[in-house]
C-alpha cells in the first residue's frame, strides 16, 4: 500500500512526489507518457535541448521558488525578449518603447504615450469587459490591431471578444527601452534542459510511465491520489466537458547554424496558420552547426490530443467550480497543475502550489 498514488509526472506532481517522500511517504508516481517531466519535458536533437511540448522560459519574483528550483539545476542568464513579425514589419516585445519608436517613428515616452491616449479616448471604454477591451484600452488601437487580435484569435481560436481580459494583463507595458518580456525578478532556462530536472526530483521514486490511471484505478493501492490529469475526465465528464486548447508542434531540423536569430519569432498576422516559431538552440547559447525549429499551430482539443491551455472564459469557469465542488467532497484525491485546477498556471505559481499542497499534508 503507497500513502500516495501520483498521476502525472509533471512540476505538480514531481514535486509533490518529492517532499513528500522526503517526509518518509512512500509514493507511486504514473504517466501516461513514455517520460517523466510533463509539459516541460526536453529532449536532445541535434545536441540541442528542444522543449518538446512548447517553450518553458522560468521565471518568477517568489525568491523561495526561486531558491527551490536552483537546487534542482544551474540556470543561465537568457532573458526572453520574443520579435513579432507582422506581414512585413518587425517590433520588439512585450508592449515597449522599442515596439511604439517602430510603429510611429517616435522617439520618447512622452510621444508614445500621447498617440496611446489619443487612440484610447476615441475608442471611450470605462470599464474593459472583454480581452478586446483590455488591450485597446491599455496601448490603443494601433498595437492592438498588429500586435495583439491575430495572434490572440489564433491562439485561442476565439473572437478577442469573447476571452477574459486577464489574459492580456500578462504582458507588460512599459515606456522604456526594454525588451525582457517578464517584469520578474529572477529569469533563466536550466542548463542542460528540463528533463534533469525531473530526474533529480524523481530520483529513488517509483515511477511507472506508459500507464494510465483509468487502467489501475480500480484496486486501492494508494490512501491517497494525486491527480493532475484534466479534473473533468476525472469524474468521467459527469457534467460535461471543460474546453482546453492544444498545440500541434511542427519540428523540424535544419542546415544552418542560425535561423531566425532569436529564440521566439512570434507572427501575428491572421493570415500565417502558426501563432510562433521556436529556435531552441537560443535558449541555451548554443553554438552547434544545425539548428531546430518548431512552429507551433494552435488547435481546440479533442480527444487524443494533449490538452495545453484551460480556457478561462465565464462558461468554463462555472463548470469547474461545479467539478471543483465535487472534488472538494473528495478527501482521498488532491487536484493540482494546470488541468487538475484548470488553471493557467506558470510554472514557479504550479512549484508554489504543489509545495501548498505539501504543506496541507502536515
Ligand atoms: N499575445 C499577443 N501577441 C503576442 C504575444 C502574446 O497578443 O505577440 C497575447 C495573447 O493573447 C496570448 C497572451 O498574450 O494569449 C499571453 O501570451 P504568453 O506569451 O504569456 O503566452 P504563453 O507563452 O503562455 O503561450
Amino acid at each position: 500500500m503507497y500513502d500516495y498514488l501520483i498521476v502525472g509526472a509533471g512540476l505538480f506532481g514531481a514535486i509533490f512526489a518529492h517532499e513528500m517522500t522526503a517526509k518518509g511517504s512512500k509514493c507511486l508516481v504514473i504517466d501516461k507518457r513514455s517520460h517523466i517531466g510533463g509539459n516541460c519535458y526536453t529532449e536532445k536533437i541535434e545536441e540541442i535541448n528542444v522543449h518538446k511540448y512548447g517553450a518553458h522560459i522560468f521565471h518568477t519574483s517568489d525568491k523561495e521558488i526561486w531558491d527551490y528550483i536552483n537546487q534542482f539545476a544551474v540556470f543561465n542568464n537568457y532573458v526572453n525578449s520574443p520579435i513579432a513579425v507582422y506581414k512585413d514589419e518587425l517590433y520588439n516585445l512585450p508592449f515597449n518603447m522599442n515596439t511604439f519608436s517602430k510603429m510611429w517613428n517616435i522617439t520618447t515616452p512622452d510621444e508614445a504615450k500621447t498617440i496611446i491616449k489619443s487612440q484610447i479616448e476615441k475608442l471611450d471604454i470605462s470599464e474593459p469587459k472583454n480581452l478586446e477591451e483590455q488591450a485597446l484600452s491599455l496601448v490603443g488601437k494601433d498595437v492592438y490591431d498588429k500586435l495583439i487580435k491575430g495572434y490572440t484569435e489564433k491562439q485561442w481560436g476565439r473572437s478577442c471578444r469573447e476571452l477574459p481580459s486577464f489574459i492580456i494583463r500578462r504582458l507588460p507595458l512599459r515606456f522604456i527601452y526594454d525588451n525582457n518580456y517578464f517584469n520578474d525578478r529572477f529569469q533563466g532556462i536550466p542548463i542542460g534542459g528540463y528533463t534533469r530536472i525531473f530526474e533529480k526530483l524523481l530520483n529513488g521514486i517509483e515511477v511507472k510511465p506508459n500507464t494510465n490511471y483509468k487502467d489501475i484505478s480500480g484496486e486501492k493501492i494508494a490512501k491517497k491520489i494525486v491527480y493532475t490529469g484534466c479534473i473533468d475526465e476525472f469524474f468521467d465528464y459527469c457534467f460535461g466537458e471543460l474546453e482546453y486548447r492544444s498545440v500541434r508542434f511542427e519540428t523540424e531540423i535544419i542546415n544552418t547554424d542560425n535561423f531566425q536569430g532569436n529564440a521566439v519569432v512570434n507572427y501575428t498576422a491572421s493570415d500565417i496558420p502558426y501563432t510562433r516559431i521556436i529556435e531552441h538552440k537560443h535558449f541555451e547559447f548554443g553554438t552547434q552547426s544545425k539548428t531546430v525549429i518548431s512552429r507551433e499551430y494552435s488547435a481546440e482539443w479533442s480527444p487524443g490530443c494533449e490538452p495545453y491551455y484551460p480556457i478561462n472564459d465565464e462558461k468554463n469557469n462555472m463548470l469547474f467550480q461545479r467539478y471543483n465542488k465535487l472534488a472538494q467532497s473528495r478527501s482521498d484525491v488532491i487536484f493540482g497543475g494546470r488541468l487538475g485546477q484548470y488553471k493557467y498556471y506558470d510554472m514557479d505559481k504550479a512549484i508554489r502550489s504543489a509545495l501548498n499542497a505539501v504543506k496541507a499534508e502536515g
